[in-house]
């Protein structure tokens, strides 16, 4: 099988038959090249139903979970989103196909500068990198509609997150609770509240902290 017969089986086995039917996401996992986002030697396992490693001890998340967040993140098109933990970039990638425009953020300079290149390769001319503590967000960006955290944080979300989302935004953050480590999503009200709602049991990397980060 090609890389495009792989991708669309992993769409069908591992994302549609698990219940992800959001069709623009469906679409763009279709045809975003995962392969491209890992070590060559790793190629091909790219689109098997696990993370892999890209180095540094960080990992590019298993595509369900990929799928399932995007998904979560309820997305016409319109938006921008604010990311934080590129890593890899694959999920920018995806991101910057889905929505209007993509603000990422990386702590490691040595994951930030290679996703950078394979995203200029890919043109997705719409993302900005900033190499920086996503504890912080992107305040001179922000409002943002969307915002995106692929790395676990303790217990709550990191203030500055809940700030920048706009009325009506969704935060989708991994947390850990008393009962592990879960996805959560929040919602701005117009009130200015959050609705906050616990989805799915994952495994991510550590959100390094604020005083051991940088
Ligand atoms: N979506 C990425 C996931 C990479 S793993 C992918 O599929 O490739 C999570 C990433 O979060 C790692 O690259 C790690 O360096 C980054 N990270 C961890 N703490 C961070 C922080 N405080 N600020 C920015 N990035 C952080």
């Amino acid at each position: 099988m090609n890389y495009a017969q792989l991708r669309k089986k992993m769409v069908e086995d591992q994302i549609r038959a698990r219940g992800v039917s959001d069709v623009r996401v469906l679409e763009v996992m279709r045809q975003t090249p995962r392969h491209l986002f890992v070590d060559p030697g790793l190629a091909h396992q790219a689109y098997g139903d696990s993370p892999l490693p890209i180095g540094d001890g960080q990992t590019i998340s298993q595509p369900y979970i990929v799928a399932y967040m995007l998904a979560a993140l309820e997305l016409d098109g319109s938006e921008k989103v604010l990311e934080i933990g590129m890593g890899s970039g694959y999920l920018t990638a995806l991101l910057s196909r889905l929505v209007e425009r993509v603000y990422a953020v990386e702590r490691l300079r040595s994951l930030a500068i290679p996703a950078r290149k394979m995203l200029d390769q890919l043109e997705c001319s719409n993302v900005l990198v900033k190499i920086f503590d996503g504890n912080y967000g992107w305040p001179e960006a922000a409002p943002f509609d969307a915002i995106i955290v692929s790395a676990v944080a303790p217990a709550a979300p990191p203030p500055p997150l809940l700030e920048q989302l706009a009325v009506g935004g969704r935060l989708l953050i991994p947390l850990l609770d008393e009962q592990g480590e879960y996805l959560y999503r929040f919602t701005r009200q117009p009130e200015g509240d959050f609705r906050r709602e616990r989805l799915l049991a994952c495994s991510f990397v550590k959100l390094v902290g604020r005083r051991g980060g940088r």
